[in-house]
């Protein structure tokens, strides 16, 4: 009987009886999501009501607000706001632009680059000169003087995970204008960041090399720039007319709103889980960054709902301004440095709500050996796979400031790219189910996170 007994004993501490119980409480996780999850009707809210949510706007106050009162439905015990100074870059109207070719013109899908100068008023015309890469550029060089650069290099469609593609073809968005401007281009026009077939422009941030002029810059949309190329191809020499408004007014506050759910064991010791709360302005900002907020909001709902008592302290952070400069996440990491609060883990949620694929982890081997660990709880509801792709905008500073340990949900990529910063961005191209297993994981990990420690 004793030996039976023990035997028992033994065997609740073992690994097996371990995740069976991982297993069953995870099981509770999604069985709360997909009955309950508010996640989906937060979207809704924040992407219909409150719509684009460009930093400096009016929406990004209104969002906070929305956020405050999100996390108290969703149990927080304490909702608070972090004060940040924010850029405010605007828009100022329409962008347009029109290729000109034998006294003819065609309009193009355009949209002006985040950071950005206007063009003067009117507009501006000017030669257009295909450049396919960079190299292509500095061998180019002296024939750039009093043109329009249109940089037409492709979303590689080799890799599989389109975030390598974006990684790749990024340089040319946010350095290209100044590069190009530096042999005496008077404007740029970048290839869509996208693997689209659609002609939506995308746009995005751009950062200027002040030791250059700042010259106008703008996305075309996919089909428009093949056929700018199909024109290059033919020997036409084409115009360009570009004309865009945008300026930078001074530097406004903007607010992270974070609640907070308090340790029962280390209420010192903070796990983060988190999205960004702005967008760019063409559409609603549903997939970047809608889907991340009402993910990480629902982790505390959910977790909350199935009676679950964490031992470190679980922050939800919805940061501000990550598109143009990032400054809610530099804002959070030095307060937490500042503070010297000990961050045992930050999770980011900014690849949009499609279906889980993976989760990206920064930590030491033996730190990624233990998440590593845990996928058998997880691959049921779709994440088979650690990734050491590092970790989102958000929650990367942390790194360096607390030492914390970073992850990002990476979604499914595919589609991703179709609607990032672009007009097509909105509530209805998000699907409800997929959404909410972003959620689940999310919660699972920042369960088996708080539960074990790292
Ligand atoms: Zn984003």
């Amino acid at each position: 009987m004793c030996r039976i007994l023990f035997g028992f004993i033994a065997l609740l501490f073992s690994g097996d009886l371990q995740s069976q119980s991982d297993s069953l409480f995870i099981r509770k996780i999604a069985d709360e999501v997909f009955q309950h999850s508010m996640a989906y009707g937060n979207l809704r809210v924040l992407t219909k009501t409150i719509g684009p949510r460009l930093s400096g706007t009016p929406q990004t106050y209104m969002a906070e607000k929305w956020g405050e009162e999100a996390l108290k439905v969703a149990g927080a015990d304490r909702v608070y706001l972090q004060q940040c100074n924010i850029p405010h870059w605007v828009r100022g109207g329409k962008d347009q632009a029109a290729v000109i070719m034998d006294n003819d013109h065609q309009l193009l899908q355009v949209i002006a680059l985040g950071n950005s100068v206007s063009t003067k008023r009117g507009g501006i015309t000017a030669p257009m000169i295909l450049i396919n890469d960079f190299e292509e550029l500095e061998q180019r060089k002296n024939e750039l003087k009093g043109k329009i650069v249109f940089y037409n290099y492709p979303f590689n469609p080799n890799f599989v995970n389109t975030l390598f593609a974006y990684f790749d073809a990024v340089p040319y968005r946010a350095l290209g204008p100044s590069r190009a401007a530096k042999y005496g281009a008077v404007g740029v026009v970048v290839r869509s960041m996208s693997s689209s077939t659609d002609n939506f422009p995308h746009t995005g941030a751009m950062v200027y090399n002040d030791s250059f002029p700042k010259v106008p810059a703008l996305a075309v949309g996919l089909q428009d720039a093949d056929k700018l190329a199909a024109l290059v191809a033919r020997n036409k020499n084409p115009s360009l007319y570009i004309s865009t408004n945008a300026h930078t007014l001074p530097d406004t506050i903007g607010f992270n709103v974070i609640g907070e759910w308090k340790g029962s064991e280390f209420p010192d010791q903070y796990i983060v889980v988190g999205g960004h709360l702005d967008s760019w302005d063409p559409a609603e900002g549903a997939q970047d960054d809608g889907a991340g907020c009402v993910h990480s909001i629902e982790v505390l709902r959910a977790l909350k709902a199935v009676g679950y008592k964490p031992r470190h302290t679980i922050r939800i952070v919805l940061f501000t301004d990550e598109e143009n400069r990032g400054s809610g996440a530099s804002k959070y990491a030095s307060e937490a440095k500042a503070k010297n609060e000990k961050h045992i883990f930050a999770l980011e949620s900014d690849g949009g709500g499609f279906t889980p694929r993976s989760f990206s982890i920064g930590g030491s081997p033996e730190q990624i050996s233990v998440f590593r660990s845990w996928l058998p709880l997880l691959n049921l509801y779709g994440v088979t796979d650690i990734l050491t792709i590092g970790a989102g905008a958000d929650v990367d500073p942390l790194v360096e400031a607390v030492g914390a340990v970073t992850g990002e949900l990476i979604p499914d990529t595919q589609r991703y790219f179709d609607y990032h910063h672009a007009g097509n961005d909105v509530f209805e191209k998000v699907n409800k189910r997929e959404l909410e297993l972003g959620a689940i994981n999310m919660a699972a990990l920042i369960y088996l996170v708080d539960k074990y420690g790292l």
